[in-house]
């Protein structure tokens, strides 16, 4: 098992009031696997995503990524579990404004020893012809595919994806998905999508559905399509 989540639990104060959003989640997710969070808008979802991705901090619960008990980490350790162990994609990509595409994605290799090559990536995103661009002469589906090279090029072991295809357009939307695919099979990266997308349940090893900060179902997919499959 290489993600292990144990009754988390997690609340927001608001004023004088104790809300709670996640209440005793538990799941766990192979390695190399393509798992996929559904659920509907305030569930949980990105809150759940955080807590894996070490951006904010559960108030109980166990959440063991590769064998460490990060819910017990100090700011440090999480610092260089994030460095070592992660790539984050969210829904508006978060380019950097003035800088070019392969200046965006070079800025991440150095967090790695062993990056991957620049060039394959941009390669492999198909991103060749869009190299010396700014983020605004770039359509949103480029943006992603961008902001997806410059999450791997550190060869991160986990990619944590909120809501990656939530602001593109059907086609584009299965465009990513496939490279998604392609990036999982190539690199052995274990993704966490979370969507609203029915659909991605198709493509993924897991399935995981999420209500209210509950997982009301969670079950392995013993047969994903391909997202070339998939009625998007
Ligand atoms: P989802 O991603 O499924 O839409 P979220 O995890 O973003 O859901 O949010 C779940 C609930 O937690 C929502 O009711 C939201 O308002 C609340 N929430 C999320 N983050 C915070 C925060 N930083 N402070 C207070 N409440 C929050
Ligand atoms: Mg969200």
């Amino acid at each position: 098992m290489f993600i292990k989540l144990s009754k988390i639990y997690k609340s927001y104060t608001s004023g004088e009031v104790k809300v709670p959003v996640l209440n005793g989640v538990d799941t766990s997710i192979d390695k190399g696997q393509i798992a996929v969070i559904l659920g509907a808008s305030g569930s949980g979802k990105s809150t759940l995503l955080n807590l894996i991705g070490g951006l904010d901090s559960a108030d109980s619960g166990d959440i063991i990524i590769d064998g460490l008990n990060i819910a017990s980490f100090n700011s440090d350790q999480l610092e260089k579990y994030r460095r070592d162990y992660l790539g984050f994609i969210f829904q508006f990509y978060n380019l950097i404004p003035n800088l070019n595409v392969e200046e965006n994605i070079r800025v991440c290799q150095y967090l790695s020893d062993s990056p991957i090559d620049c060039n394959e990536l941009i390669n492999v995103l198909g991103l060749d012809e869009h190299r010396k661009k700014m983020p605004s002469q770039l359509s949103g589906g480029q943006q992603q595919r961008c902001a997806i090279a410059r999450a791997l090029i550190k060869k991160p072991k986990v990619l944590l994806c909120d809501e990656p295809t939530g602001a593109l357009d059907t086609k584009t939307a299965r465009d990513i998905m496939m490279l998604l695919e392609e990036v999982n099979k190539k690199y052995g990266t274990t993704m966490l999508i979370v969507t609203h997308n029915n659909a991605m349940q198709e493509m993924a090893n897991k399935v995981i559905n999420i209500k209210d900060g509950r997982i009301i179902s969670d079950h392995v997919n013993e047969a994903p399509k391909k997202a070339s499959e998939i009625e998007w």
